[in-house]
């Protein structure tokens, strides 16, 4: 069946589904911390579908979940990330603290999981602000396990104020954390740098300059969309998944 393309989705290459809101840690920097009253999950199954049908329409590169922390529902991960690897998206992507449950066999068989439904990517959120509720010691098993696997699918995905190196208390303890993965022949990403959202501006806002206006980096033209973000309620552009056709939803979007 024929599906007439939204101009203002010609560019789309990229699904994303924050899986949860729900997470196993309380960070000072979290932008998502406020949305936490929400306590469902996206169902993997709609989630597949709406990824095999997208991406046979167009072209899908990148799937990424994230959350809260997704891996806290991994058997709807696996059905998403599956899916992706079916309709051949290149990037299959999960960020995760690496902490989604105290059973440290269960994580490393989550992982072992994680790579056969084809996650070809592991962004490991690891950094002063996650490991002052997150312990190293059960992130550190599981990335290892991951590289064990699959060597190369983690990278470090590291929160900074200011970036590594950096002259405060915070930055200086996610450097000290990073060598630690580094040391263990895990690379990393350069990672974000906080802005004011959440938590961030509530336990932050002293490292932030009044009157600046800070881009929040994820923000999208919405004349140009290249991301469809779907929330763990279905919820997609004003639209449901659960109760309409994606391309319906798609069609009447208007920016
Ligand atoms: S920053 Fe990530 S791990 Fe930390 S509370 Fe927020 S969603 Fe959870």
């Amino acid at each position: 069946m024929q599906h007439l393309k939204n101009p203002l989705l010609k560019n789309l290459h990229k699904i994303e589904f924050p899986v949860t809101y729900l997470c196993t840690g309380k960070c000072r920097h979290c932008s998502e911390a406020d949305k936490s009253d929400f306590k469902g999950h996206i169902r993997g199954d709609a989630a597949a579908k709406l990824v095999a049908d997208v991406s046979a329409v167009y072209d899908i590169e990148n799937v990424l979940l994230f959350g809260g922390e997704p891996l806290l529902y991994p058997n709807d991960c696996f059905l998403i990330m599956s899916a992706a690897r079916e309709a051949g998206v290149k990037k299959r992507c999960v960020i995760t603290n690496g902490w989604f449950s105290k059973d440290v066999e269960f994580n490393c068989k989550t992982a072992e999981k994680l790579i056969g439904s084809g996650c070809n990517r592991v962004l490991l959120s690891v950094d002063s602000f996650h490991q002052e509720t997150i312990p190293l010691e059960s992130v550190m098993i599981f990335a290892n396990e991951l590289e064990r696997l699959s060597p190369g699918i983690v990278k470090l995905n590291p929160a900074w104020i200011k970036g590594k190196n950096a002259e405060n208390p915070y930055d200086k303890k996610t450097t000290e954390i990073v060598e630690k993965f580094t040391s263990m022949g895990i690379s990393e990403n350069k990672g974000n740098i906080i802005f004011p959202a959440g938590n961030a501006l509530k336990y932050l806002s002293e490292y932030f300059e009044p009157g600046k206006e800070y881009i929040n980096p994820y923000e999208e033209d919405p004349m140009d969309l290249r991301t469809l973000s779907i929330g763990p309620d279905g919820s997609l552009l004003g639209g449901n998944i659960y109760r309409e056709n994606v391309f319906d939803i798609l069609s009447r979007y208007k920016g």
